[in-house]
């Protein structure tokens, strides 16, 4: 726990957020600022920065499958979607804890900007 990150706080239940599933190493919820009709987050419980700090594979597995069940749970596998890590500056990242975006909803494009 990392009291000055905002989705520690959202682990902890000290900062709202609208969950949508969750497992034992991981955490769902709706992105705020949603960029897509569907756009879920995918945290780690624990505090880690970025996946260039990740050390876990089961965690990261954990991870990967809550975003593979919201991802069912939202009605995205038919149309398909895209699950999406930013690491560090150049990599778009805002919020230094470890992050899965899940989009879906609408096409997507390639390369991303
Ligand atoms: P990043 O740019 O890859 O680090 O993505 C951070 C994401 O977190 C952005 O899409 C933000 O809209 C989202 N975000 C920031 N603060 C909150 C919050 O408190 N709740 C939900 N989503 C948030």
């Amino acid at each position: 726990m990392n009291e000055s990150c905002i989705f520690c706080r959202i682990v902890a239940g000290s900062t709202p957020a609208t969950i949508v599933a969750h497992n034992e190493q991981a955490l769902a919820f709706r992105d705020l600022h949603p960029k897509a009709p569907v756009h879920v987050l995918v945290i780690p419980r624990r505090h880690v920065t970025s996946l260039a700090e990740a050390t876990d594979a089961a965690e990261l597995g954990a991870m990967m499958v809550l975003a593979a069940d919201v991802a069912s749970a939202e009605g995205l596998v038919a149309g398909g979607y895209r699950v999406v890590t930013n690491i560090g500056a150049d990599g778009g990242q805002t919020v230094p804890h470890l992050h899965l975006h899940v989009l879906g909803g609408r096409s997507m494009a390639w390369p991303p900007g």
